[in-house]
């Protein structure tokens, strides 16, 4: 029987509920359409009230007080209006203070010069959007993970990011020869949990992913019927070619019309239960499920089946992604950081890439009058417009409607939300701004008082078909950039859970499989959340004698209701023509107001939001 809420340790004060306490219960009070307009037209100087954010833990990314006032504009229709000019004058703002809009702070300054004076907005209470800093000192020294984006393929980046990573510090070559992170793949497991299939049982030693026949016996261990085990060890054997005799249509068809949930049933003979333990596999990599990727898809994401391909099997797996990244200890929330610090050196002034990750920074330093770039935390933008050769942003901080005005204006924000920001865009490009869903993405990190449990099972990640979370890994330290966690299991470490909501109806088209994922993922509480990785912890570690009630320092729930770029997907979507895609469309610039984002690329990746940066400040003129 599954502990209670009291055993599994629910009601112990951990770290977990400082922020929601905090400042933005005042954000809350935005969702008032009327008083929107509270502000006098002083400098809006940031005092020090935002703390240190990135320790704090509880309901993190998406956080109450972030997405209020954008959703009453685009849920409620609210209008902003009577906003109170600001005495400030700017050559450019942008919205959004992701790796895009700090990208963008940074191309502006080279190209317009280094006195340009910018703001920076961003509704969160850190800036980096999902480039996000878990920092943790519940259990002494510093503990650093990531809330969102983590590492960067650099084997595919263009000259011109490695350029401008170069030109920020970053030896991307040395810190992958550096990095001795795997993500759990030197050591996998899978992990039935009680609640799905019966009985908690883990199975070390053993990846869905691989085609490992060496490891095939762990599949007896397997809770699933005896004919089932048999099918899994049958397609994993087998080097039958299914695609043999089959026309160049044919085959297409099967690689990239066909779900890869129907390859593993109609192609690779699989039964329906053993179709299902395949059903998360691509949660964190895609944000889809196999029902609703293409085989390609699902195989360049190293789920099996292109061993069943034959000579097609390059066509089928050869999307396979590069395994060679670097990594930041707080993910590419160091690249964010190393932008800030670049625009706004007050907030570190020492320090460099090669120590970035230990660095505090000085939040009270990033909004000061008398900086050339000012970042503007917990500041929703919700409207802008040409207006006389310069733009006129308006935005709510603080329950205070204000405007500022500029030369030029980035929105370096969700394309969806273009559409409410800037009415002014025509039809059609909103038409494409609103194609641009993003996945709803879940990353959960626990500090644990000690990784010995892992240790002593015999596992550094578990992936667990039957939980919210697809995949969990311990995070011994990835050990770059000035930063050393010592590799050490007996101290306090951290373990990520990795993610999405399944969405609610997978009969549906992607867009609504996205938006109904998102909106569960929008009304999980903080609660639902702790009890979930509180009896993952239970079931898979409790054998050892690892205690979940006692032996969990803090919890942080990193959100992402807007996770991932919309990426054109097989099933879902046509040959666009050239120029005609919905992210070329989406954004073409509008007098002086140009458009980022790795939405921008239709990409979810670290690069294409440095390239959209880039374009977008090229485009103004
Ligand atoms: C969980 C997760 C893991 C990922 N892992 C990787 C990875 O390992 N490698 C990789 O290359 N990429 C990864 N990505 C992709 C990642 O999205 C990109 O790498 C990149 O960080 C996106 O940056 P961006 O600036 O375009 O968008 P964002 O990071 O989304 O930044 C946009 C910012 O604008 C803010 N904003 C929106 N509207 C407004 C408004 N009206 N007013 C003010 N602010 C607003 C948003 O809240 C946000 O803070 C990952 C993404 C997620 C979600």
């Amino acid at each position: 029987m599954r502990k209670t809420d009291r055993e599994l340790g629910m009601l112990r004060q951990i770290s977990r509920r400082d922020f929601i306490q905090g400042s933005s219960l005042a954000a809350l009070g935005l969702m008032l359409p009327a008083g929107c307009t509270r502000a006098d037209n002083s400098s809006t100087e940031s005092t020090s009230s935002f703390g240190y954010p990135p320790t704090r833990t509880g309901m993190r990314g998406s956080h109450p007080g972030s997405f209020e006032t954008a959703h009453a504009l685009v849920r409620g229709g609210l209008r902003f209006d009577n906003p109170v000019d600001l005495a400030e004058e700017y050559d450019a703002v942008i919205v959004g203070a992701g790796i895009s809009g700090l990208t963008a702070a940074y191309e502006y300054r080279k190209r317009f010069g280094p006195e340009s004076r910018i703001l920076v907005l961003d509704n969160h209470d850190d800036f980096g959007g999902h480039a996000k800093r878990n920092e943790f000192h519940q259990g002494g020294d510093m503990r650093l993970s990531w809330g969102g984006t983590m590492n960067l393929e650099f084997l595919s980046f263009s000259d011109t990011v490695l350029q401008f990573l170069a030109e920020l510090g970053i030896d991307v070559q040395q810190l992958s020869k550096d990095l001795d992170f795997h993500y759990g793949a030197d050591g996998p497991a899978i992990w039935f949990d009680a609640d799905t299939y019966g009985r908690d049982i883990l199975v070390p030693g053993f990846s869905m992913y691989s085609r490992n026949l060496d490891t095939l016996d762990k599949i007896d261990q397997f809770p699933i019927s005896e004919s089932d085990r048999a099918a899994l060890k049958r397609f994993y054997l087998s080097d039958t070619n299914v695609l043999d005799g089959m026309s160049e249509g044919e085959v297409e068809h099967v690689l990239h019309r066909t779900s890869y949930a129907e390859f593993l049933s109609r192609h690779a003979g699989l039964p329906e239960e053993v179709v299902g333990l395949f059903t998360k596999a691509t949660d964190g990599y895609w944000g889809v499920q196999p029902h609703s990727l293409s085989s390609s898809e699902a195989m360049s994401a190293w789920l099996p089946g292109s061993h069943l391909l034959g000579d097609y099997a390059d066509r089928g797996a050869g999307l396979v992604e590069s395994e060679v990244v670097a990594m930041f200890p707080d993910g590419n929330a160091s690249i964010a950081r190393l932008l800030v610090r670049s625009l706004i050196p007050a907030v570190a002034p020492v320090g460099n890439a090669r120590d970035i990750a230990t660095l505090r920074f000085d939040y009270s330093q990033l909004d000061r009058s008398e900086a050339a770039v000012r970042l503007r935390l917990e500041s929703t933008a919700v409207h802008v417009e040409n207006e006389d050769g310069h733009v006129a942003v308006t935005y709510v901080r603080d329950g205070k409607n204000s405007r500022v005005r500029a030369r030029h204006c980035v929105l370096a924000c969700y394309h969806a939300i273009i559409p409410y920001l800037c009415p002014e865009v025509p039809e059609e490009q909103k038409e494409a701004q609103r194609y641009q869903v993003k996945h709803p993405m879940l990353v959960t990190n626990v500090l644990l008082r000690s990784g010995k449990a892992f240790e002593q099972l015999g596992f550094t990640g578990a992936y667990c078909p039957g939980r919210l979370h697809a995949k969990t890994w311990l995070i011994k330290g990835v050990n770059t950039a000035g930063y050393d966690q010592g590799g050490d299991v007996e101290g306090p470490v951290p373990v990520m859970f990795w993610g999405m909501v399944a969405p609610p109806r997978q009969d549906v088209p992607i867009h609504d499989q996205l938006r109904e994922a998102r909106q569960v993922l929008l009304e999980m509480r903080f609660e639902d959340f702790e009890r979930e990785v509180r009896t993952v912890l239970d079931g898979m570690l409790g054998p050892t004698g690892f205690d979940v009630a006692e032996d969990i320092l803090a919890i942080t729930v990193n959100r992402w209701p807007h996770g991932y770029s919309y990426g054109y997907l097989d099933l879902w979507d046509p040959d666009w023509e050239d120029g005609q895609a919905p992210h070329e469309i989406a954004r073409q610039p509008i007098g002086n107001i140009t458009i980022a984002n790795s939405d921008a690329a239709a990409s979810a990746y670290t690069q294409a939001a440095i390239e959209e940066a880039m374009r977008a400040v090229g485009e103004l003129t």
